[in-house]
């Protein structure tokens, strides 16, 4: 077993350059290499393709693999020649292929080249296609984008159906792979069903996408806010969604004018503009791709760094899945929503004329980004809790709420007064009636039920329906009551909601955000302050160009040479020969010889014209340096040091330490010093600091000192809390 494990992390290294499997994939890879039908679900930027392309790889024959999109093929063809293999380590089969083409690719595959084959499911069902690969040798089968199988997912093709029957002719006894992000079980199920694997192996990963930042903005002077935003991410790739095809072309125009290389796609297109401005986005020769839904599956591109939602999306998986697309290398991800409740209303009025169920689940649907958008509790956690999951902490320190967080109240009361009326009224109705109740309001329904004469009628007027709102979603992600989605959301209270009411602690509500009365407000229009992983930004900057010319000249997309986070490790590490370059995340000794060639030396006469001391000699220079040492001071804290032994570590002042902190910091990045603070100030006088930091209108020290009084607190304890 050891032998095989080693072998498999070697090929890791060999092919792909990485040193670690990413997540359950060693166990993936094992499962189908042992033979057994295997279901992954896993979050975009999972790392998908690596579970079948290893085990392609490593066995003998060739593996089938059916992708729905001709883009999507390409790209990953691309990518896999590019580990250096010969060409005909992969190939695709569909429409676009000449007769002779084909040709070429059923002789590498009989001639034992073609580890990896990718199909779309409409060549699949060709019975001279069946014919062709009943006669050769099949590794695996895999289904990328298996939810297509579903009409539960959101993106149905019927051609998906067929597979199983396609398979079953060729050979029944071939391990067959399903790949999806669809989240929803009700999705996983169809798969299943459909590709007759129910006794698979499953590997469900979580769906936390750690990297990326999500915020809602009030969408007030919405262009403006926008053509600001893309300001300040200059060069980098991003997409916009807009809900229309029209406001999708006046956004884009809008952009364009303000000098934004922008370009428009939606399904109205015609398909070779489509194209060509989905190229564009993939070769980097247009930054941002303003877009309605149609856009984004065949998009594999990993380093698409924001993703904005101009109008509220119309369900929360669709936003889980639109976001998703930003961040795929595990490097900077923001996600931006803009948020009107006009916008709600427009969605809703489009589901008139619909059945009355649809409109019923449709609605539901819209509630559900109602209460995310407006909740102040983080983002991740209400994210994961809405796929099923539990996110631990409280404080994710990658999304609005959690940088900038609302006022908290105590609502012990208030829950268990919540949980006692659910039960009082035998847990038959949803939020809205629950809320009227509490405020005091004779609806008709309320009147009808003679729910105006309970002793709780109006026990929470002042409190407001907004303020009921927070606590009951409050109370949903605690798990204290659940949502009956089959009846169309009646409130019932859980096991751990009556374990509450017997014994109920302090449970601390943060109010929602009220986006329709904010006029402009600075303040949330703050976000994560970009931060480049490498250390030599100049380096890093020459080398990406580099990337580009290179990949213009063989016309691939760029992050088919050499992905940003290779290249931010090699602005950090400075490789100058080919061997130094195997030692970069991400590239494997067939990518080295490649392309490494005008990388190490443009990185050697970098070095050299630049006087740059590498790492390995162990004395660096300073714009190298000042990286080094947030890192240093990152890890420092990690292992609890004393602020005192860093600055010693480093012969810096204390002073010179926290000023690093703080950009650290402001730069996005958690700390957790509560280690240090507590060993300097007691937990009153931290309280005492925190208050007024939550009430302050600034965060200014200086106002601080003047209000706290500097024989109390130092200014070093005062910048220390603030962080
Ligand atoms: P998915 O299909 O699940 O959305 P991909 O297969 O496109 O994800 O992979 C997403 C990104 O993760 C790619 O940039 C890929 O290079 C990277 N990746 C995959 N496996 C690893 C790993 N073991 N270590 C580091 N990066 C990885
Ligand atoms: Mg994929
Ligand atoms: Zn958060």
């Amino acid at each position: 077993m050891l032998t095989e494990t080693l072998s498999l992390s070697e090929s890791l290294k060999q092919f792909y350059g990485f040193d670690k499997f990413k997540g359950r994939q060693e166990e993936i890879v094992e499962s189908v290499l042992n033979g057994k039908d295997t279901f992954v679900i896993m979050p975009t930027g999972g790392g998908k393709s690596l579970c079948y392309q290893l085990p392609a790889l490593i066995s003998e024959g060739t593996a089938i693999i059916i992708s729905p999109l001709i883009a999507l093929m390409k790209n990953q063809v691309d990518s896999i020649r590019n580990f250096g293999s010969e060409d005909g380590v992969a190939h695709f089969m569909n429409s676009s292929l000449s007769k002779t083409e084909i040709n070429q690719v059923k002789q590498d595959i009989t001639g034992g080249k073609t580890k990896m084959l990718f199909v779309a499911p409409e060549s699949l069902t060709k019975q001279e296609n069946i014919d062709f690969f009943k006669g050769i040798r099949v590794s695996l089968v895999a289904v990328d984008e298996a939810h297509c199988i579903s009409e539960w997912g959101h993106d149905f093709r019927p051609e998906y159906r067929r597979i199983k029957e396609m398979i079953k002719a060729i050979d029944s006894n071939i391990p067959i792979m399903a790949l999806t992000a669809t989240a929803t079980p009700k999705v996983q199920q169809d798969i299943q069903k459909n590709l007759g694997m129910s006794d698979a192996n499953v590997f469900k990963d979580s769906f936390n996408r750690a990297n990326l930042y999500y915020e809602v903005r009030p969408k007030v002077n919405v262009i403006k806010e926008l053509i600001r935003f893309i300001k300040q991410e200059q060069g980098k790739s991003g997409i916009v969604y807009c809900l229309s095809r029209k406001k999708v072309e006046e956004v884009a125009e809008a952009l364009r004018v303000n000098g934004v290389r922008a370009l428009p796609y939606h399904a109205g297109m015609d398909a070779a503009t489509r194209a060509a401005n989905q190229d564009a986005f993939l070769m980097e020769d247009t930054d941002v791709i303003v877009a309605t839904i149609a856009f984004g599956m065949g998009i594999d591109k990993p380093d698409v760094r924001f993703v904005i939602h101009h109008d509220v999306p119309k369900s929360l998986e669709g936003y889980y899945q639109e976001t998703g697309r930003a961040g795929r290398d595990g490097g900077e991800g923001k996600c931006v929503s803009f948020y009107s409740y006009k916008d709600i209303e427009k969605l809703e009025k489009f589901m008139q004329g619909k059945p009355v169920s649809e409109q019923e689940i449709g609605k539901q649907l819209i509630q559900e980004t109602v209460s995310y958008v407006e909740t102040s509790v983080c983002r991740r956690r209400y994210l994961l809790h809405y796929f099923g999951e539990v996110y631990p902490e409280h404080n994710c320190g990658n999304c609005d709420n959690c940088n900038h967080p609302k006022e908290r109240v105590e609502g012990q009361e208030d829950v268990v007064t919540v949980l006692n009326l659910i039960k009082e009224i035998n847990q038959k109705f949803k939020d809205k009636h629950i809320i009227q109740i509490l405020i005091g309001k004779e609806s008709a329904a309320v009147k009808s039920y003679k729910h105006n004469t309970l002793e709780s009628f109006g026990i929470g007027t002042e409190k407001g329906e907004k303020y009921w709102q927070a606590l009951i979603r409050q109370c949903l992600v605690a798990g204290f009551i659940t949502k009956d989605i089959e009846s169309y959301g009646l409130l019932k209270v859980t096991k751990d909601g009556n374990d509450y009411l017997d014994n109920p602690v302090s449970f601390m509500v943060t109010k929602d955000h009220d986006y329709d009365n904010i006029e402009g407000d600075d303040d949330i229009l703050v976000g994560n302050k970009a931060t480049g992983a490498a250390a030599d930004e100049v380096l890093f900057g020459m080398l990406k160009d580099l990337n580009k010319k290179i990949a213009k000249e063989k016309g691939l997309p760029p992050f088919v040479i050499f992905q940003e986070p290779s290249l931010q490790d090699m602005a950090t590490q400075y490789p100058t020969s080919l061997t130094d370059l195997n030692n970069i995340a991400g590239v494997g000794v067939g990518k080295a010889n490649k392309f490494g060639k005008p990388f190490v030396e443009l990185i050697a006469r970098y070095v050299e014209e630049n006087e740059i001391e590498r790492p390995q000699d162990m004395i660096v220079k300073s714009v190298v340096n000042k990286s080094g040492q947030k890192v240093f001071i990152i890890q420092s804290i990690d292992r609890k040091m004393k602020l005192e032994d860093i600055a010693d570590a480093k012969s810096i002042s204390v002073d010179d330490v926290i000023a690093e902190i703080e950009a650290i910091v402001d730069s996005g990045t958690r700390v957790d010093l509560n280690y240090y603070l507590d060993d300097i100030l007691d937990p009153d006088h931290q309280e005492e600091i925190l208050d007024y930091f939550r009430e302050a209108a600034n965060d200014s020290i200086e106002a601080a000192v003047n209000e706290l009084g500097d024989d109390v607190y130092s200014v070093e304890e005062l910048r220390l809390m603030r962080i």
